[in-house]
């Protein structure tokens, strides 16, 4: 399968070209976080000339707001801060210094173990939607200065479920920084196993588990970043075996969803149940960050576990 990430990276820069700029492309999924994401995502780019198009409701507070405002505050309400949905790429532009990224090199061949109707001609439609090649974004930058490996999930692509290739890729990015001896982060957003590839997902729990016990086992830094919605497969496995759990606020976190919870122990859960703040009170998350903090988080926990600095 051919990897189509020219709306990330200019196409000239996916050959030879081993410094990668990181566009400002990146639709404003406006109040993703809610059944009003598709509605915006679909006036992303073409009717700037429509005044409605260009405003967005916050979900949160219910105060309406230019999309713009929204995006250049990355994606956070300005009146409330409810945090939107962002795309892997301007996530990891916003978290990296200019010019340091480089993509790993991780090409994995599209397979439909299951036969499953439809579903290549649904990953290359993504592809070309969100100029990603998979659910994942992984590669090498600086923050702060400080070298690192940063893998960005992408709730945009097929809700960042974990198929074989984003399993693969994650494998890829844990056993590259173990080799290079560089801290590991990830920023998990995922509804789960791919259903698509039935048990070859839920394989991916055990190789991307491995990898990290193995990194972690050779004295690895790994930072876990949990942001909305981090569930299923990608909960049970990766994302809550960081060193440092660190989380979005207000983000979903779990493992099943509420609802079947509730169904098969027969209770109601508490008020806030899976949320960061609820998971931070029982341990589970290290600390909340808020998006326009998160930089500068984790270049100081990157400068705290530097043996020899820059
Ligand atoms: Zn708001």
């Amino acid at each position: 399968m051919k990897l189509n990430v020219g709306k990330i990276f200019k196409k000239k820069d996916t050959a030879e070209v081993k410094v990668i700029k990181l566009n400002d492309d990146n639709s404003v999924n406006a109040g993703a976080n809610t059944a009003s994401a598709n509605k915006a995502d679909k006036d992303s780019s073409a009717q700037q000339s429509n005044t409605e198009d260009d405003v967005t409701v916050c979900p949160k507070c219910k105060q309406e707001f230019k999309k713009q405002e929204v995006k250049d505050n990355l994606n956070v309400c300005v009146a409330c801060g409810h945090h939107y949905v962002i795309s892997a790429d301007k996530r990891m532009k916003n978290l990296v210094d200019k010019g340091t990224f480089k993509p790993l090199k991780c090409k994995v061949e599209f397979t439909n173990p299951l036969n499953y109707p439809d579903y290549e001609d649904k990953i290359l439609a993504l592809q070309e939607k969100t100029g990603l090649d998979e659910a994942v974004l992984a590669g090498t930058a600086k923050i702060d200065g400080y070298d690192a490996v940063i893998a960005v999930m992408s709730s945009k692509f097929l809700m960042g479920s974990m198929g074989i290739a984003v399993g693969e890729k994650i494998t890829n990015a844990v056993e590259y920084a173990d080799r290079k001896k560089l801290p590991l982060i990830i920023f998990t957003a995922s509804g789960g196993a791919r259903m698509q590839e039935g048990i070859m997902s839920l394989m991916q729990m055990a190789k991307t588990s491995a990898a990290v016990e193995k990194f972690n086992n050779n004295g690895g830094l790994y930072i876990s970043v949990l942001t909305h919605p981090t569930t299923g497969g990608v909960t049970a496995s990766f994302a809550t075996l960081g060193d440092i759990t660190l989380a979005e606020p207000e983000a979903l976190i779990g493992f099943a969803g509420p609802r079947v919870i509730e169904q098969t122990i027969g209770q109601k859960l508490p008020e806030g149940f899976q949320r960061s703040e609820f998971l931070q009170e029982h341990g589970f998350v290290d600390q909340i960050v808020p998006r326009d903090k998160m930089r500068e988080t984790i270049a100081h926990i990157l400068r705290l576990h530097s043996k020899r600095g820059k």
